[in-house]
């Protein structure tokens, strides 16, 4: 009868809205077939990145770092390092003991970098920098020191020399004018002269994948990578100079930054990205930059979640159809959420407290929704991560014309350290997609500030450089 007729229609409407949530989950999902292709495709642009003619249109930019080896133990002595770009921004002496009671020791101050500094000039910028560092030189009273100082900065930089870098273009959430282009080591001399108050030896600037690698180099001399699964997304590894054809010279090593962010800004993976990729990417600080990046790591995968759930709540999938005034808001999703609600330990009843949290009222069929949909997401950024790096050691063992390779990847970052699937799913793509590599992953242990400390021995050991 009637009854029997309503409970039909609900039913089918039920199987219909399931079938839409399973269509936009499966746009997510990368076949073999798929990662296979992305692969393949970063190691053609790991390629073109190297050659002299391709070289300067590269999307994958393949930075030169004129960091030639790893420590070796006998490094030594006190230094400051900055690390900017990542989830904080802090300043830390570090202290090295070579020998027998080879040691590292650090004390650390975190600065909050206000937006306004973050997207205002180049000179507030450097100046709060500044600010930041007198403040720790007073706090751990070395303010006549003039110690020498090793500069984490976590953006693209085209390198000359160990302690030169001028900023290619600001990614993930920076924007401050006048930078680009520019010198960040003569920016932060100026910064300082400006101060008229303390001195700096500055001798190196540092990528966080180059210290990330160092740092674990410390420890295990197989390490020749470095990876940063954090608030934005890059590799570094030791590649020969022969390779390198924009570097005078074929002797040896030297680390290269690849910039593997920006894979794709040549549409080369447009048949993966989804319409919310797009969105995302429209509402970001640099739009069609960064492709790659924007599908990997945490400043992004919160956003993708989002620009997802505003189209199954327009759908009337989610929320009851109501778009709240917190799902319209940019951001709200950080990696440290993605992280909870996935966390298997957790109730359905937790997921949907962490959304109150969010201002978003859910259903019990909505928590589920949303932990799908995050999940997808995530799953996505190791599987595409994993076929990047997967490329970088096939390259290694290539170059050494191994059958096998064993190697290890020093890794850094709050996505990789705090999320209960990413690294577990990333290894088994790496092992799937390079089976003739035996690739270990090490945690680095304050890749940025320890590594950027162990570069500026290193090359005030080889070079004297940045002394006047
Ligand atoms: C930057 C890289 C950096 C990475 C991880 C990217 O946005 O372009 O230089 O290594 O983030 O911090
Ligand atoms: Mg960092």
């Amino acid at each position: 009868g009637k009854g029997a007729a309503m409970v039909t229609a609900v039913a089918c409407r039920l199987v219909s809205q399931r079938k839409q949530i399973d269509e936009i989950l499966a746009s997510f999902e990368l076949s073999k077939e798929n990662l296979i292709e992305v692969k393949n495709k970063m190691r053609g642009e790991l390629e073109y990145g190297l050659k002299k003619e391709t070289h300067a249109t590269a999307t994958v930019k393949m930075l030169p770092t004129y960091v030639c080896g790893t420590p070796d133990g006998t490094e030594k002595g006190k230094f400051l390092a900055l690390d900017l770009g990542g989830t904080n921004f802090r300043v830390l002496l570090v202290k090295i003991r070579s020998g027998r009671r080879k040691s590292v020791r650090m004390y650390n101050k975190i600065f909050a970098i206000p937006l306004e500094i973050m997207q205002g000039t180049g000179e507030e910028l450097f100046d709060h920098i500044v600010q930041c560092i007198a403040e720790f030189l007073e706090y751990m009273g070395i303010k006549g020191a003039c110690l020498p100082l090793g500069f984490t900065f976590s953006f693209p930089c085209r390198q000359a020399s160990i302690d030169k870098g001028a900023l290619v273009e600001w990614t993930k959430g920076f924007k401050a004018t006048d930078c680009e282009g520019e010198d960040v080591v003569d920016m932060l001399r100026e910064a300082i002269k400006r101060r008229n108050e303390f001195d700096l030896d500055i001798v190196a600037v540092v990528n966080d994948t180059v210290g990330t690698m160092m740092t674990c180099g410390y420890e295990d001399p197989n390490c020749e990578i470095g990876f940063i699964a954090g608030t934005g997304s890059n590799v570094c590894y030791m590649e020969e100079m022969k390779n390198i054809e924009i570097v005078e010279g074929t002797e040896g090593k030297m680390c290269i930054n690849t910039e593997w962010g920006g894979f794709g800004d040549n549409g080369c993976i447009d048949s993966i990205r989804t319409k919310y990729d797009k969105e995302v990417d429209e509402g970001s600080l640099n739009p069609g930059k960064q492709r790659y990046e924007k599908m990997t790591s945490g400043m992004y995968l919160g956003e993708i979640v989002r620009q997802i759930l505003i189209d199954l709540t327009k759908h009337g999938l989610l929320f009851r159809g109501q778009i709240s005034e917190s799902l319209r808001t940019r951001g709200i999703f950080e990696t440290k959420f993605l992280s909870h609600i996935e966390s298997d330990r957790l109730a359905l009843l937790q997921v949907r407290r962490i959304l109150q949290q969010l201002g978003l009222d859910s259903t019990c069929d909505d928590s589920i929704i949303v932990k799908e949909v995050c999940g997808a997401v995530s799953k996505r950024a190791a599987h595409l991560c994993g076929a990047g790096l997967a490329a970088i050691v096939e390259k290694k063992r290539e170059n050494r014309n191994l059958e096998h390779l064993k190697i290890t990847v020093g890794v850094d970052g709050t996505l990789y350290k705090l999320h209960p699937h990413f690294s577990g799913i990333l290894r088994e793509t790496v092992k799937e997609m390079a089976p003739q590599c035996d690739v270990t992953f090490m945690l680095s242990e304050d890749g940025s500030g320890k590594g950027a400390a162990l570069i500026t021995a290193v090359a005030k050991r080889l070079h004297n450089v940045g002394e006047n």
